[in-house]
This record gives structure tokens, sequence and C-alpha cells, in this order.
């Protein structure tokens, strides 16, 4: 077996332990390998293995990907930053978009998409300056804000942990994103049914998995980095 099979196979079992632990059925996780470092033959084994969500983080990336992998079957998911003059190159070329957390991209969302597109509400929960989103605090008026935007469909919240070996500190994040998710799908808004959870990275994706993640994005664990020649 390939080192790559390898890698997906532990991240599979992990991902089935950390379900059991909670009761959670494994189908309710999907694995976004996150290829922003790694290049398109790399991608390409990654759906060749079966896993076809795929991550990039830069307009750029995404779109030569998509170029030289015309023949997969993918589900692209832009996890980065956006500025709003890139909106319309991504636009089209997506399933997900996980990082919302500002109305001017929402505006340019809706002055280019043909279709409503699956976004993500980013929010920062640990309140690091460093990292972008939605505040817990805003976060109800950002949505509801959203509503007038019919080319925005909110599916969930997304986060990204602090970058910590203190484990109680990441899960109470993720417990927390959980609570707030909850909230907001309870409200049954028509244009938020936010009904899932983007959480969960290389280091840190069975505690988010424990505490509710439906997506994780997985990206050294998962591809390496190209630079260790991993295959
Ligand atoms: C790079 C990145 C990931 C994957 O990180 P790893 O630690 O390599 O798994 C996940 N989410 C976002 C937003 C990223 O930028």
């Amino acid at each position: 077996m390939g080192n790559l099979q390898k890698r997906i196979q532990e991240i599979k079992e992990n991902i089935s332990v950390a379900c059991t632990k909670v009761g959670r059925d494994q189908s309710e996780v999907t694995i976004v390998a996150v290829t922003k470092s790694v290049s398109e033959q790399r991608a390409a084994e990654v759906v060749n293995e079966g896993i076809v969500d795929l991550g990039e983080n830069r307009a750029e990336g995404l779109v030569q990907k998509q170029q030289n992998m015309q023949d997969a079957d993918v589900s692209w998911h832009y996890i980065g930053n956006i500025q709003s003059r890139k909106v319309r190159d991504i636009v089209g070329n997506i399933s997900y978009l996980h990082s919302l957390s500002r109305i001017n991209i929402a505006k340019e969302i809706q002055k280019r998409a043909a279709e409503p597109i699956n976004c993500f509400v980013q929010v920062n929960v640990s309140g690091e300056e460093s990292k972008s989103g939605v505040t817990p605090q805003d976060l109800e008026r950002f949505i509801n804000d959203l509503a007038e935007y019919d080319k925005i469909r909110v599916v969930g919240l997304m986060t990204m942990a602090p970058n910590t070996e203190d484990e109680a500190l990441i899960r109470s994040v993720f417990s927390q994103m959980r609570v707030l998710r909850d909230q907001l799908m309870e409200k049954n808004m028509q244009h938020a049914p936010c009904t899932e959870l983007s959480m969960g990275m290389s280091n840190d994706y069975s505690i988010a998995i424990e505490e509710g993640a439906t997506f994780v994005r997985i990206g050294t664990a998962l591809v390496g980095a190209e630079s260790e020649g991993v295959r």
C-alpha cells in the first residue's frame, strides 16, 4: 500500500474512532482534502483514492488545478480569505465557500453568481486578532443581513481553532461553535439552514468530530507536504 493510501486509511480510522466515541455515524463527516500546497498530480492521486472534496485557499491555485483536472469529478471548496476582486474567478467553480465573513464579499457574490453558492460563515470564536471571522456577538446580525442576497445560502459555520497544544481550549472553541450552530439552525431561516459545521484540521480533527464537525479540512496529515516527496 502506498504512503498516501496509508495516510487516508489512518485518517478514516481516527474519524471512525471519534464518531464511535460520541455515537455519531461516520457518514455524517465529509473529508475535505486541502491540496493548497501540493501539485495537481498529488491532488489527482487523492481523488483516485476516493476523496473527491478538495480544498484550496487561493483563486489562482483553484483555477490552475481545475484546468489541469478537468476529467476528475471533484467538489471544490474555497477555504481561504477571498478578496472581492477575486470573487468572479471562483464563484462559478466551487461547491462551497468556507470563509464568508464580510458583507462586501456577499455583495460581490450576489453580483457575479448565476446560482446560489453554499457558504459557511467563518466565526472567530477565540478572538485572536490574526484570525478573520465574525465574532459570536455579531453572528446573528451578520446572518440576518445575508437574507437579502439570494445567491448566498448559509449552510453552516466554519472556524479555525487557536494554534495551541491546549486540547481543552481547542475543544471549548469547537463546542461553542456547535452551540452557535444549533441556535441558528433552530431559527429555520430559509436562506440559512445552518446545519453544517466546518472545523478540524490535521492536528485537531478528532476533537472537532467529537464536538460535531460535519466537514473536516485536512491538509498535511492527508496529502503530505510536497517537499517531503511523499508518494
Ligand atoms: C491550510 C488549511 C487547512 C489545512 O491545514 P492542515 O493543518 O495542513 O491540515 C484547513 N483549513 C484552512 C482554512 C487552511 O487554510
